[in-house]
Parts: structure tokens; sequence; C-alpha cells
């Protein structure tokens, strides 16, 4: 059996760059880009990824992740919920001088003793708690709901019953990285070695300052990353000297081609992708009210963010998109539009951030984009 290559794709440049180099290294019948599709793309980049399967004679195999058996499961879950468990906010307990922590005990008296040997801090419940389980108000708002839409990313979070956050970042895991091994299991199954290909940067960011250019990850398993040590420009530049067009949304303001948007995208990205896109913004929040339907407290945004609020209602006003794209027109983080910024921006120039249109100033990376 040969050897496969297996190219991630995502309609950037940067594995753009390194679909030409395993082209041009590697017999093409075993050469086979894969695109993990989110379901939270621009346009822009699926039609892209059309005109370089023209441009290179090859076809980009779409994966696409499937929630249909998880929701229904959970709708299954939802409906059978019958706990009568509560959770707790809870505190710890000082001795009267408000410094020395009251040690746990058990119920014979003696301290609690953590893994390490050290006493556990006493804690005492605050407030009248949460019921776990769901109530039939939130079965009901759930149950209407929680069928698949074939949108991978909105079917997720519905599943979750929450958008990913940086803390929790399942959206890469289930829509990107499940579907990518699969899809190498699968040749290796049928007999294959398998060399993975991915177009990482180490001056991307922090994360990927170490990386490696050959990884062995297991047995007929092997990760390859060609462009390790080049720059965006030089990544760039590669691509034109092969005769391709970049992809336009680096044209358009966008510093990376991904989700549209990213949880995790910039203040100047959402302010662009809410200036140039608005349908995207729109299309989020439809889907902030139906995966709100689907989670147990009746809301859900999809930028998440630390907020001392306990009421989701007063959560989800200060952090559901519309809020967030007000938020992202300001400035430190005020509640002023940026005008003056408003008005440099209308001069037209550049707008790439890669200065693609225009010899301009590379802006800094966002960190770790996909
Ligand atoms: S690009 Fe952002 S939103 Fe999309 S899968 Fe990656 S981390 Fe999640």
């Amino acid at each position: 059996m040969s050897t496969k290559h297996v190219v991630s794709v995502s309609g950037g440049k940067d594995s753009l760059a390194t679909l030409l180099v395993a082209l041009e290294r590697c017999p093409r019948a075993d050469v086979i880009p894969i695109f993990c599709d989110t379901g939270n793309e621009h346009d822009e980049t699926y039609a892209y990824l059309q005109y370089l399967e023209t441009q290179l004679a090859i076809e980009i195999v779409r994966l696409k992740a499937n929630f249909t058996a998880e929701l229904a499961a959970k709708r299954v879950f939802i409906a059978r919920d019958v706990r009568n468990r509560r959770e707790y906010d809870t505190r710890p307990v000082f001795e009267a001088d408000g410094v020395t922590p009251v040690p746990k005990r058990d119920g014979r008296g003696a301290i609690v003793l953590n893994k390490k040997g050290k006493p556990v801090q006493k804690t005492v419940k605050v407030g009248g708690g949460r019921r776990v389980r769901w109530t039939n108000k939130a079965k009901r708002r759930a149950l209407a709901v929680m069928f698949p839409s074939g949108n991978p990313f909105l079917d997720l979070c519905m599943w979750k019953g929450r958008f990913p956050s940086r803390t929790a970042q399942f959206c890469t895991q289930e829509l990107k990285t499940n579907m990518a091994v699969s899809f190498q299991l699968e040749l290796m199954e049928a007999g294959h070695k398998v060399i993975s290909w991915q177009g990482i940067r180490r001056d991307e960011s922090q994360n990927r300052a170490n990386a490696s250019k050959w990884e062995r990850v297991g047995t007929g398993l092997w990760i390859v990353r060609p462009i390790v040590d080049s720059t965006a420009e030089e990544v760039f530049a590669f691509s034109a000297s092969r005769g391709l067009k970049p992809n336009p949304l680096y044209l358009q303001d966008m510093n990376r081609v991904g989700c549209m948007p990213c949880i995790n995208c910039s203040k100047p990205e959402l302010r662009a992708i809410a200036a140039r896109f608005p349908e995207h913004p729109k299309r989020i929040s439809e889907w902030e009210w139906r995966v709100g339907q689907c989670s147990k407290r009746g809301f859900s945004t999809f930028m998440t963010d630390a907020h001392p609020a306990k009421d989701r209602r007063a959560v989800f006003a200060d952090l559901n998109i519309w809020t967030r794209i007000e938020w992202s027109k300001t400035s430190r983080g005020g509640r002023q539009f940026n005008l003056l910024d408003e008005e440099e921006n209308e001069g037209g120039g550049c707008s790439s951030s890669y200065g693609l249109c225009e010899q301009s100033e590379l802006t800094t990376w966002e960190a770790a984009t996909l």
C-alpha cells in the first residue's frame, strides 16, 4: 500500500502553501487535500476552494461533522431528566480572626485531608442553590428546537447547550481535529501509511514557537510541517509565484481565514465583519437564540467572557453579538464609538492586514488561529 499525504486545507494562505509544497514533492495521486467544513465559513472561502480545485486540477475532500445521533440522545436525556439534586455556590469558612481557615471535618469529627495530606478548608453553601435537573419550562423550550439543522457548528452548540469559549474550545476538536483524525485512521485501516501535512508557522504564536518540522505520531502516521520557518510574507509570495491568488477575504480586512466569525476573533476583525459582512452577525444572532433555547438557563452568547452578573438575562444583554459589535467600535473597551478610527478608515487605502493591496505595515497576528 502507498503512503498517503493528507493536507488540511482551510482556504487560508498557510494551508495553501503547504498544499503546494506537497503537490511539488509527492506523487500527485497520493496527495489528498481535505477541508473540514465547520458550517461557519464565509461563502468566499467555499468559492476559493473551487478556484483552487480548478487551478490545481485537484479534488479537495470536504469533511463535515454530523451530530444527529448526539442531538437525538440529548433529547431523550432531557425528556427523561428527573434528577432532584441542587447545585450550590459555596464560601470558605474562617475562625473569628477572619484569617485562620476552619478545617473541614468528616462525620466522625476527623479533619479531612487533601491528596497532599493538607487539611481541606470548611465551606458553607450560599443562597438557595440551583436545581440540577431541567425544569419543565426549559425542557419544553429545548425540545421544541433541538433538531439537526445540517449545520455542524450550530448542531454542535445545540447539543452542548452552549457556544465554545477560549477555555472550552470544543469547536476545534469536534469540527476539525476529530474529522481529520478519523479520515486518516480510515486510510490507515485500509493499509496505507499516512503523512499529515500541517500549515503552521513558528512566528504565528507562542504556542507554535517550538513546532517541529517532522513528528512521528505512531506506527504508520507522521506529521510534517513544511512552512514552520516561513513568514506570512514568504508564504503569500510563494503562492503568488505559482500563479495563485490569495483568498479574497485577506483583501477585506480579514487577517485570518476560518470561521466567520471565530469565537476568538479580535476587536478590529469583529468590527470589520460587522461592516463588510452584516449577514454573518445576523446569522450568529439567530444561532444565539436557538442555542439559548437548548440551554438549561435559556441564554447563550457566541462570544463568552467573565461577567459579574448572576442573572443570565443581564449577561446575555451585555455579551450578545450585537453588544459585542458595538463594543468593537469603541477604543480601550469603552462604550463610545471611536469616530476618529471610523474616519481614518474612510480614506480607503490598503484594507488588507497583510499589505496585499498596497505597501503597508503588517499587523500583529492574533494568537493561534486555526
Ligand atoms: S476558527 Fe474559531 S470558532 Fe472556528 S473552530 Fe476554530 S476556534 Fe472554533
